[in-house]
């Protein structure tokens, strides 16, 4: 064991576990996830405030069921749609990380996101590097500890409030949360409560938990042993460019590879495994150690990449990249998946209906030689929008007699109607028939539904 893990192994100052204490480099890779996170982070916290038709970008709202992706508004009859995207979405997660491994913790997850660019930043401010944060554990409490913890972890909670509050309006609403920013607490105090409990949680996650997230309880991360193969890119050592490793020695000559066991590509693993030992689970493709071993080969006069986002067949047999049957079979599932879902986006209607004869109920024969039945209906408004409307029968000798009307729908409302559907007694030749009917909004039919339609048949 190098002395490097052997150092690390003994920073157990928290309860037995051991206390990652990862050093900050600043690489070019390193630059560019900083780009990429500030550019997430906007996303993320105007995301809820962002609205297309009136709607919310991404609104989560499970205890209502309701769901917009992209100001597209999902109603619970719409949940095949909204369970078909979030396939779709898996098997994209499941093709991307085929291809290149883990790339989307070490970037895009918010957890890392987080973690990485504003906690882990915060502490360095306020704690200093590494080894002076190390220093500061091992110390025994006095006014310089009690003030750098202190507002470290004042700040941590601070921080902890705000991804509380965007978590919240992704799933009650943005408005929703206003209204409970706004009034009085004892108003809103179920809302109150979960802004306080997610708080907690978040603190927790980003002051204690940190890496274990992505090492232990991330079921993502628990899956990459199935989802990897030789073929994926992931950070990977070229241990056949690194080994035999060994320290710069004048003293010593036997032949050694380019890794000059420095340690340096551990000590910055923000989840402190040695990626030398192989890909791990552990690893969240941060691309840190990248930038640490590039650095040490450009000062060793040395080519850079030594560590690089590679496969296993390109390191030990040099083989370049090229898709695999799998990423071509993930492909085709995609494509189709897409199309499907494409279609159905396209087909699916303004208005969602449901009408059907009135339970319990048989025909009803007229004095005037007319017979009719009795139906319920339920119209759904998907739209943002406020819209009027008219149902018809396709029959035009069929008319409608309502008993509860209702000529307009609220966005995202619902209204119940009853009515009869009648039809002249010479016009029925089967006992049980079906019939249509049209819903149409601005001269316009938006939607259709089908049900039956019973008489005794004129014989
Ligand atoms: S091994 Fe490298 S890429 Fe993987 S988590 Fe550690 S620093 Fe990040
Ligand atoms: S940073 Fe590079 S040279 Fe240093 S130990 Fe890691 S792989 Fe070897």
């Amino acid at each position: 064991m190098s002395e490097v893990n052997k150092k690390k192994i003994t920073d157990t100052s928290r309860n037995g576990r051991v206390w990652i204490y990862p050093k900050l480099i600043k690489g070019k890779l390193y630059q560019y996830r900083n780009i990429v996170s500030y550019f997430l982070l906007a996303l993320l916290f105007t995301g809820p405030f962002l609205k297309i038709n009136g709607e919310q970008l991404i609104l989560l709202n499970i205890l209502e069921r309701k769901f917009v992706l992209f100001g597209v508004v999902f109603m619970p009859q719409d949940f095949y749609l909204f369970a078909l995207a979030i396939l779709t979405f898996i098997v994209f997660i499941i093709l991307f990380t085929a291809i290149f491994g883990r790339l989307w913790c070490g970037w895009a997850c918010p957890q890392t996101i987080f973690m990485e660019m504003v906690f882990r930043k915060i502490e360095y401010w306020i704690e200093g590097d590494a080894q002076q944060q190390k220093k500061l554990d091992a110390s025994p409490l006095n006014p310089d500890k009690i003030f750098k913890k202190g507002l470290k972890h004042f700040i941590f909670i601070v921080i902890s409030f705000f991804i509380a509050n965007i978590f919240l309006a992704y799933t009650i609403g943005s408005d929703a949360l206003l209204q409970i920013i706004k009034d009085p607490v004892n108003q809103h105090i179920y809302g109150f409560l979960a802004i306080c409990i997610f708080t907690a949680v978040f603190y927790l996650v980003f002051a204690k938990v940190r890496e274990l997230v992505c090492t232990v309880i991330c079921p993502y991360g628990r899956l990459q042993g199935v989802l990897l193969d030789r073929k994926t890119l992931v950070v990977a050592y070229d241990y056949l460019r690194g080994e035999p490793r060994g320290h710069i020695s004048k003293s010593d000559e036997s032949p050694k590879g380019d890794c000059v066991d420095c340690g340096l590509c551990v000590q910055v693993c923000p989840t402190g495994i040695d990626i030398r030992k192989g890909t791990q689970l552990e690893c969240i493709n941060c691309t840190l150690c990248i930038d640490a071993c590039d650095m040490v080969m450009e000062k060793t006069h040395r080519p850079t990449r030594l560590i690089g986002f590679k496969s296993e067949e390109h390191i030990a047999e040099g083989k370049p990249f090229k898709f695999s049957k799998r990423i071509y079979a993930y492909s085709i599932i995609l494509v189709i998946l897409i199309s499907t879902l494409s279609t159905l986006l396209i087909q699916r209607s303004d208005i969602s209906a449901t009408i059907l004869r009135a339970s319990g109920t048989l025909y009803q024969l007229r004095e005037n030689g007319t017979v009719s039945n009795l139906y319920n209906a339920e119209l759904i408004n998907k739209t943002p929008e406020d819209m009027q409307f008219e149902i018809r029968v396709s029959d035009p000798q069929a008319t409608i007699q309502y008993i509860n009307k209702a000529e307009k729908v609220e966005k995202g409302g619902t209204v119940k109607l009853t009515f009869f559907i009648i039809l002249p007694q010479k016009r029925v030749n089967k006992y049980k028939s079906g019939i249509t009917l049209n819903i149409l909004s601005k001269g316009k039919v938006i939607s259709t539904a089908k049900t039956t339609f019973i008489a005794p048949p004129n014989l």
